[in-house]
């Protein structure tokens, strides 16, 4: 019996599985298993080496302590939906109602599936930007949607709008945007967020935004899109905990969308995982509800640690972009005489006891030649470690 059932002959399944028809694991856990194997400093996969703030903790350990142990309510614990709708106005003036506009998700993730497996159809085309975050492209395909992208081009990896215009089309059932960028740390403009939303009127298309950096900037405003005129009835904002608080692995993410989008992807979810983290969601509440100083602080904070990686990295002969928020800085190793930074990054750990994670992960096939000898470093790492990180990379420039 073939026990694969075939799948790897679907488009699907070409899509998922590696090429020898077996499980393809993701970049960032192949890239963090090959710093585990070999001892290099991790600023691949991008997760925090540090815990967030006390009181986020503490709540999360009390929650357990006080019983709070079996599943949540399919929307979410009431005091994170009214949190997130708090935050929601204190940050952006935006008014989501609690029960009926604010769904809780397994991790941003989940809300992109839920999202995407709801409204996409066959045949619908997804338009996103690329690179794209990897589950971007997963999904769309598990829907059996076709996914169409703006490519973003250094130094600035702002999209094209005459690029942006052309792409979105009568076909496009969403136009799927990230802001702050992954991997590229770009920003989106208010002219290019005017552009996203009048060419979902024009196309009568969904907009779903990814918005998990949003309290990671630098210097530069983050404007949500639901912000702009005409833009909430169609937007599906997402966004998680994980990297405000510094609590990646308890996967409590959210979304806010009108009530009749929402109830379409909660139809999806609630057979995804049903509900997750009970103990973990009051805690993210609490973290929702700290004071702008905190929220100020985590964004200066990784403010100087973007410039001293950015420092190191480009002292060690490469050359680097300026991200505007995210965890991520863009290096190009051509410079230093590497064309191929896939190649490139299963070499790193042996040559600077560094591993990175090479940006060709996050394009298409047919778009890989652009971005090949480009990688992405992460910065979300303690002082020390980019600092001898940093030291490390210098070696490879001789
Ligand atoms: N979107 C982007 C752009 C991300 O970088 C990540 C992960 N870091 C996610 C979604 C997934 O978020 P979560 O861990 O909350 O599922
Ligand atoms: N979002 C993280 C990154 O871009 C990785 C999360 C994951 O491993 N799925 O590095």
């Amino acid at each position: 019996m073939d026990v694969s059932g075939g799948w790897e002959r679907t488009a699907r399944g070409a899509m998922l599985l590696g090429d020898d028809g077996g499980l393809k694991p993701t970049i960032f856990a192949e890239m963090s298993a090959l710093a585990a194997q070999t001892g290099a400093i991790n600023l691949g996969q991008g997760f925090p080496d540090e815990d967030g703030p006390f009181e986020v903790l503490e709540a999360a350990r009390h929650a357990i302590s006080d019983g709070f142990n079996q599943y949540p309510p399919g929307l979410g614990m009431p005091v994170l939906r009214r949190a997130i709708a708090d935050h929601q106005e204190r940050f952006y003036g935006l008014k989501a109602d609690p029960d009926r506009e604010v769904l809780v998700t397994a991790g941003a993730t989940e809300a992109l599936a839920a999202t995407i497996l709801a409204l996409v159809d066959d045949g619908d085309e997804v338009v996103t930007l690329e690179p794209f975050y990897d589950s971007y492209g997963a999904i769309i395909a598990l829907a059996r949607g076709i996914h169409r992208t703006v490519g973003l081009r250094a130094p600035n990896f702002q999209p094209d709008h005459d690029e942006l215009r052309s792409v979105v089309t009568d076909r496009t059932r969403l136009i799927l945007i990230n802001n702050p960028h992954n991997p590229t740390g770009s920003v989106l403009s208010r002219e290019t967020l005017e552009l996203v939303v009048e060419l979902a009127h024009e196309h009568d298309a969904i907009i779903v935004t990814d918005e998990v950096y949003e309290h990671l900037t630098f210097g530069v405003e983050h404007i949500p899109v639901a912000t702009l005129s005409g833009a909430w009835d169609r937007t599906v904002t997402i966004s998680s905990g994980g990297k405000t608080f510094n609590t990646t692995g308890w996967k409590v993410g959210w979304l806010t969308a009108p009530n009749a989008l929402l109830q379409t992807i909660l139809a999806v979810k609630q057979f995804l995982t049903y509900v997750n983290a009970a103990p973990f969601q009051p805690a993210i509440a609490v973290g929702l509800g700290l004071p702008d100083e905190y929220f100020q602080r985590i964004a200066s904070e990784l403010e100087q640690k973007k410039d001293l990686l950015s420092a190191g990295v480009r002292g060690a002969g490469f050359e680097v972009s300026r991200p505007q928020g995210s965890y991520f800085v863009i290096a190009d190793a051509g410079p230093l005489g590497f064309a191929d930074a896939a190649a490139l990054c299963r070499q790193l750990p042996e040559l600077a006891g560094v591993v990175a994670v090479p940006v060709s992960a996050f394009v298409a096939d047919e778009h890989k030649g652009e971005y090949a000898s480009l990688l992405r470093f992460a910065f979300c790492k303690r002082v020390e470690v980019l600092e001898r990180a940093s030291a490390q990379l210098a070696r490879l420039d001789r």
